[in-house]
């Protein structure tokens, strides 16, 4: 079975170390190209963009892919709304791994927000020692506000034209732990910590540090993602896959 994974996340690499090891299926890793290191992948790796949805149904008439598995970040809009479309008009079978998002546990003190900007806004007047956790692309919104001390933790760092004028980078790869969270926290004498409901393991220990010190948390809500069949972990999506194999010797 030829599979396409549209990947960037950790549920992408943990699907992609499964479908290796199984030789009924020819899987292929697709990466935007926006970090500048990306992780290892353990499949063949095709990287940037496929020129919209009529380049991604190109690509998949061309590749002769059975099924797409989306397992891009849960912000990630714009390539899922491709893949739906693309799916669609080449009759290719789609799967979205999408992993759960998080909840509010006792303890938290979380302020929802739909969008960055509103995050920004919702950081209030008083000047406050931020903690970032947004992505390097999602900056600009905090221009506005420009009285706060911001803590910036990306992959790569920013490009400094987007930065706000009183701001720190740490750059540093997921996964994290609550230990190192705890202590960046402290370190930068956080008041606040923003973040988008990314959901998953991997950065969720951000929220366990903010619990244990009391530091409120600004939550950007999880827009509408554009989906086929959707399952929440890697195990679902290797049981969808199974399920859609060819039987032996056919
Ligand atoms: P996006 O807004 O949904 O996509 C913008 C464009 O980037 C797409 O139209 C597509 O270009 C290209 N693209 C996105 N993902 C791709 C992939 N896996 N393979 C090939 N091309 C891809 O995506 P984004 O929010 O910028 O995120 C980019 C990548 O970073 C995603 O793969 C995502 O999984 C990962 N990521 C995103 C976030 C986040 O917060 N958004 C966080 C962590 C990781 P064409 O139209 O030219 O095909």
């Amino acid at each position: 079975m030829r599979l396409l994974i549209l990947g960037g996340t950790t549920e992408a690499i943990g699907l992609g170390r499964a479908l290796a090891a199984d030789e009924r299926f020819q899987a292929v890793m697709s990466l935007a190209g926006r970090t500048r290191y990306p992780a290892a992948q353990p499949l063949p790796v095709r990287l940037g963009g496929f020129g919209g949805a009529e380049g991604l149904a190109e690509y998949l008439t061309r590749e002769r892919i059975d099924a797409v598995i989306d397992a891009t970040h849960p912000f990630a809009i714009q390539i899922s709304g491709n893949a739906v479309a693309a799916a669609s008009a080449t009759g290719t079978q789609l799967l979205t791994l999408l992993r759960p998002e998080w909840h509010p546990l006792q303890g938290d003190r979380w302020t929802l927000v739909a969008t960055i900007a509103e995050a920004a806004q919702a950081l209030g007047a008083v000047p406050s020692r931020v903690l970032l956790t947004v992505g390097r692309g999602e900056l600009g919104p905090f221009a506005t506000a420009p009285w706060h001390h911001y803590v910036i933790r990306s992959v790569d760092p920013p490009h400094p034209d987007i930065l706000p004028p009183d701001a720190c980078v740490v750059t540093a790869r997921g996964p994290f732990n609550e230990a190192g969270e705890y202590l960046l926290l402290n370190e930068h004498r956080i008041e606040v910590l923003v973040s988008k409901n990314a959901g998953g393991d991997a950065t969720v220990a951000k929220l366990h540090a903010a619990r244990a010190l009391g530091v409120p948390v600004v939550m950007v809500s999880r827009p509408a993602k554009p989906a086929g069949d959707v399952v929440a972990s890697v195990s679902a999506a290797l049981a969808w896959l199974h399920d859609r194999l060819p039987p032996r010797g056919a």
